[in-house]
């Protein structure tokens, strides 16, 4: 909301920001019936955008919303907002609602049109603060539903995590489910072992299947580092001698204490640094 309007898509149309109109019939603002998809920008140029296409399809299919259009349809949109708002550094946000109905808990038609909503966000991401610094994170219950697999647009309780998290004077919240740690509110969580081993969550329906957690694990073993997808409890978490998250937003971002604990020595860690450069080399090559 600066004072340079972005120009946005909405339903087949370019528009101004302040003109882009959405009926409060949708079932996105009803229901949060709707999903997303995050894609970052680097040198005005997408980055995987084939793995957020294909996870967008997933979550789609999860929630039985056919959405008729092609990837190169949707590539052609993410480009054209690129160019209109002449974004080099920053993100692209997808939104897709299953449409306007009478409101009622049935699925309307599938022949309702989709509502389909994308728009920008310039900022940088590769000079971050956070990133240099490290994320001070403190841990809170895992309360989401437990299709956490589905990027849906229901990110109330992220939400509420994150106030919890910056009333305690920390950066943002890791999730526990049943003692152990999920993900981040909007990232995934890794651990580094003394011995160096990498773990973080092994997928399943309570953590969302990170575009950028499988392009920086694809790196890591790569770099012959020794990674585990397994569970991990905060206790494990804060005996860990490196921490960190990986977003689209935060590539890969140290996390540096856990609850008001130093982890190693509170300062962003090795293995985060170099994965960090590692996959930002490798985005920026295949960017596309
Ligand atoms: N988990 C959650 C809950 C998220 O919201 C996100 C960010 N969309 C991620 C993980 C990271 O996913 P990605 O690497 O695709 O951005």
């Amino acid at each position: 909301m600066g004072l340079i309007m972005r120009t946005v898509y909405v339903n087949g149309e370019y528009v101004s920001e302040e003109d882009a109109k959405v009926s409060i019939f949708d079932r996105g603002f009803l229901f949060a019936d709707g999903v997303y998809e995050v894609t970052s920008v680097l040198d005005g140029k997408l980055v995987d955008f084939p793995g957020h296409c294909a996870r967008l399809r997933r979550s789609l299919g999860e929630l039985a919303m056919g959405l008729p259009m092609s990837d190169e349809d949707l590539l052609a949109i993410h480009r054209r907002l690129v160019v209109e708002n002449k974004l080099q550094e920053g993100l692209i946000y997808l939104q897709v609602t299953r449409g306007v109905a009478e409101r009622d808990f049935l699925f309307p038609p599938e022949e309702t049109p989709r509502t389909l909503v994308l728009f920008t966000q310039a900022k940088p991401l590769i000079q971050s603060a956070l990133a240099a610094r490290g994320q001070k994170v403190v841990t809170v219950e895992d309360l989401r539903w437990s299709r956490c697999d589905i990027k849906t647009v229901q990110l109330l309780y992220p939400s509420m995590a994150k106030m919890e998290a910056k009333s305690k004077g920390a950066d943002d919240a890791w999730l526990v489910r049943d003692g152990a740690v999920t993900e981040g509110s909007s990232n995934n969580a890794y651990i580094v072992l003394e011995d160096g081993a990498i773990v973080t969550r092994d997928l399943s329906n309570v953590i969302l299947s990170g575009i950028t957690r499988r392009a920086v694990l694809k790196c890591a073993r790569t770099l012959q580092m020794k990674v585990v997808e397994r569970a991990f409890s905060v206790e494990e978490a804060l005996a860990a001698v490196e921490a960190f998250t990986t977003s689209a937003s935060g590539f890969v971002t140290p996390v540096v204490e856990i609850d008001g604990q130093k982890i190693g020595d509170g300062m962003p860690g090795p293995t985060a640094k170099h994965l960090r450069e590692v996959y930002i080399a490798e985005m920026r090559k295949a960017a596309i």
